[in-house]
């Protein structure tokens, strides 16, 4: 089902948000990391391990030597692997913008488990290395390894990172609050600080004064960008911008748009599709940073989010006041214009999944018919900025459709053929995509069976970041 007409129960674009060009905003930062080059990087930094761990390797047919080569190389994986984990979380911005906090969430979180799997190979390797060596049993073994301080630190650090691997796994993190498990997480920098301690203390790195002082360099400029990117630079930027509400708006049921303004806002340089960890400071919302897209270009020191209201900060966002001071990290995510490859652009929304795509829907370039905005929602109600978008449509003579009607209903929208007749010449498009997982995953798969190269998809993920 689909509609271009305007809808009168909803506001028109609002005068302060419409009457300035995005042109007018600086240019973006210039550096973005490649998703290729940073898995090259870290492929190349953990052959780089290996060739340190090859150099201090003594060939030897006796079984405690092998278990102990294997637990040097294990372990010296492991501290490389909790070093790349770490720098993946710290939110530097050619990092953020050239790769996505989606997809950097995505592979934290899979770097995890292989992390989690070195550690554990490590400590197996190195008990029963020290078990023949010994001629103990692995319980003797274990008591008296366990003796030795960096021993009894290292296995408190795994515990540490077992908890967190616990708590991040779908079915526990599903169950527990949002700041239980971030909670959690934070005890990794204590787990990684106790590993380092272990690391500097046992053999792996006993291979000469040079090796120690890389390894500690590379720890100490992890642990430098760390505090740089994730303390220094938000709360320098609270004190520049003095971000604060300037006001809720109602956009339908539940949803609310709130725009905060502050002082030098354009120097963020936040793009169109990017977004912002918020912390509103007022009760019930201050202690939790919550990731909102923009859903409108910034203009007049002025950015725009709009909320869906789906749990308890959620619901709170209705009720803040004009004025209520604002920490905003960002921008991050490489949901942008940057990502175009083609003249044609379709841009494929579900629910409050519109959000980045409203924005890029005004400001990407290109001519009448190079932009299509297809938006799924159950029904009209569920329909968020629908004024703006019809506005938007009309001016660049762009493409608009809403596609209505239940998820299980007996005509799906999203199928390929579908949307082949929608948007003519499908094939030939980027595609922007940003909707609920369930929506995402089918339309991913209907859009690659209609002939849209995967690599030619680009999506947001509101689940991960
Ligand atoms: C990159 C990105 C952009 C987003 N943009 C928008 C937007 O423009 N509009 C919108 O309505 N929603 C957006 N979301 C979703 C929004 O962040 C969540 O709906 C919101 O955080 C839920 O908070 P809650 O406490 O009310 O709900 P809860 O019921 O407590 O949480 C619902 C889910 O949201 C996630 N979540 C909760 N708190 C956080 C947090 N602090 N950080 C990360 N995830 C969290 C959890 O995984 C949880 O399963 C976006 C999410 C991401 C990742």
């Amino acid at each position: 089902m689909t509609t271009e007409a305007s809808h009168p129960l909803y506001s028109p674009l609002p005068v302060e948000l419409s009457e300035r060009p995005p042109a007018e905003l600086p240019p973006a930062p210039a550096l973005r990391l490649a998703p290729e080059r940073l898995r090259n990087a870290t492929a190349a930094g953990g052959g780089a391990v290996a060739l340190l761990w090859g150099v201090q390797a003594r060939p030897s047919a006796r079984l405690d030597a092998f278990f102990a080569t294997g637990a040097h190389l294990t372990g010296l994986l492991a501290g490389y692997g909790v070093l790349v984990l770490l720098l993946l979380m710290a939110r530097v911005p050619a990092v953020e913008h050239g790769v996505g906090a989606d997809r950097l969430a995505r592979w934290h979180a899979l770097g995890g488990r292989y992390v989690l799997g070195l550690i554990g190979a490590h400590a197996l390797l190195a008990l029963c290395g020290y078990a023949v060596h010994t001629r103990t049993d692995l319980v003797t073994a274990t008591g008296d390894l366990l003796a030795y301080g960096a021993i009894a630190a290292a296995t408190v650090g795994t515990g540490l990172f077992v908890a967190v691997g616990v708590t991040s796994a779908r079915a526990v993190r599903r169950r527990i609050r949002h700041e239980t498990w971030r909670a959690v997480h934070l005890g990794a920098l204590l787990a990684a600080a106790l590993g380092f301690v272990h690391q500097l203390a046992g053999p792996d790195l006993a291979g000469g004064l040079l090796t120690r002082w890389l390894w500690s360099m590379a720890h100490g400029t992890v642990a430098v960008v760390l505090v740089w990117y994730r303390i220094v630079v938000p709360v320098r930027a609270a004190l520049r911008h003095d971000l604060r509400v300037a006001e809720v708006r109602d956009e339908g049921p539940g949803v609310v748009s709130v725009l905060v303004r502050g002082r030098g806002v354009a120097l963020l340089r936040a793009e169109p599709g990017q977004f912002f960890r918020w912390r509103f400071l007022r009760r019930g919302l201050w202690a939790t940073a919550l990731p909102f897209s923009l859903s409108a270009p910034v203009r007049d020191d002025t950015l725009r989010i709009t909320v869906k209201a789906i749990g308890d900060h959620t619901r709170r966002i209705r009720r803040l006041r004009p004025g209520t001071r604002v920490l905003a990290s960002g921008p991050f995510g490489a949901f942008t214009a940057h990502r175009r490859t083609r003249r044609k652009v379709l841009l494929l929304a579900g629910g409050v999944g519109i959000t980045p795509l409203r924005a890029l829907f005004e400001t990407l370039p290109g001519g009448p018919g190079d932009v299509t905005l297809l938006y799924r929602a159950s029904d009209a109600t569920g329909l968020v900025l629908r004024a703006e978008l019809e506005t938007i449509a009309r001016e660049r003579q762009a493409a608009l459709h809403f596609l209505l009607g239940p998820s299980d209903g007996a005509f799906d929208p999203l199928a390929p053929r579908a949307l082949r007749d929608l948007v003519p010449e499908l094939a030939a498009h980027d595609v922007y995509l940003c909707g609920p997982p369930a929506m995402a995953r089918a339309a991913t798969a209907s859009l690659i069976r209609a002939g849209v190269p995967a690599s030619r998809i680009h999506s947001e993920d509101f689940d991960h970041a």
